[in-house]
């Protein structure tokens, strides 16, 4: 009789950002317990419709298996949606754990910022002595309205205090900006308080995304076609998007900020520091905006939309 060695995989988290590419992905979490952001509904169109916890030792199971297959990584994320809903203990555990096996430079995670704010700024210093030191968060949009609408469970206010504390904690932070979030009608408002909310809050990262809704990727489609239906949501054009990016520029003051485009559906990929690099940033942009109409679409058609 022979017999077959199953060798047991280690879970990992379904998303992570394009910058954690090559971190060791650590699943903490399953899903996102909010849920409810009307643009996203990612996790159960992923095939994760709800959300749960795993323990600590199964996590640091996973640590183990993880390492044994990558002993040469240099960072590490921890996904799902929000993590820290593991609650600060387990957090800690297996942050400390990681670390302990593990010399990463950088140990960074997905958090609400409804979560970073219910624990306070004491267990925002608690997790950076964890070795916590970059945290990905979805800014959205500076708009208040917008954010109401979209069912995000964060206001401007919220997300300016926790940056404040993860900032005072050592903590680096990297909010993402979704380009088409006020759609047709509101993308002015929605572009001028997220300018507005970037330079008094200075985040360490700006990463741009393009609203995508997905009809099909394994699961339910994207909740916010129901709004675009009833017609309480105009999807914006593509050049209403260049135009959004290009009107945040103008707005964002030189700030000591890496703003970024990347993620593959973005129409138009600008990077660079916004203290060096604004003017070029621009420049590309009116270059592309000069460009005839025809070949505008045709790049437009060209740029493919993922998760
Ligand atoms: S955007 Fe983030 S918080 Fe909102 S439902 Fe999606 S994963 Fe959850």
């Amino acid at each position: 009789m022979t017999g077959i060695m199953v060798q047991k995989k280690p879970e990992t988290p379904l998303i992570r950002p394009p910058s954690e590419w090559r971190s060791l992905l650590v699943r903490v979490t399953r899903g996102c317990r909010w849920n409810r952001c009307r643009f996203c509904g990612i996790y159960p169109a992923l095939g994760e419709p709800g959300f749960s916890r795993r323990s600590a030792a199964e996590i640091k199971e996973d640590i183990d298996l993880l390492l044994a297959r990558h002993p040469r990584a240099r960072t590490a994320f921890f996904g799902d949606g929000d993590p820290l809903e593991a609650g600060l203990e387990v957090f800690v555990e297996v942050a400390r754990y990681l670390r302990s096996r593990l010399p990463v430079e950088r140990l960074t995670c997905y958090a609400r910022a409804s979560t970073l704010h219910r624990l306070g700024r004491e267990g925002v210093q608690v997790l950076a002595r964890a070795g916590l030191n970059r945290v990905h968060m979805g800014l959205e949009s500076g708009d208040p309205e917008t954010l109401r609408f979209h069912r995000k469970g964060q206001s401007p206010e919220m997300v300016q205090r926790v940056t404040t504390w993860l900032r005072d904690a050592g903590i680096q932070v990297s909010w993402y900006v979704l380009l088409g979030l006020g759609g047709r009608d509101h993308w002015q408002r929605h572009i001028r308080r997220t300018a507005w909310l970037i330079n008094t809050s200075r985040p360490d990262f700006v990463r741009l995304r393009r609203l995508w809704l997905y009809r099909e990727a394994g699961g339910p489609p994207c909740p916010l076609w129901e709004q675009v239906r009833d017609g309480s949501f105009v999807e914006q054009t593509p050049e209403g998007t260049v135009l959004e990016l290009k009107l945040l520029l103008e707005l964002l003051e030189p700030l000591d900020t890496f703003f970024v485009c990347d993620h593959a559906n973005n129409y138009i990929n600008v990077s660079g520091s916004l203290q060096e690099d604004r003017e070029e940033m621009l420049a590309e942009l009116h270059a592309f905006l000069a460009l005839p109409e025809e070949e505008r679409w045709q790049h437009y058609r060209s740029v493919g939309s993922r998760i």
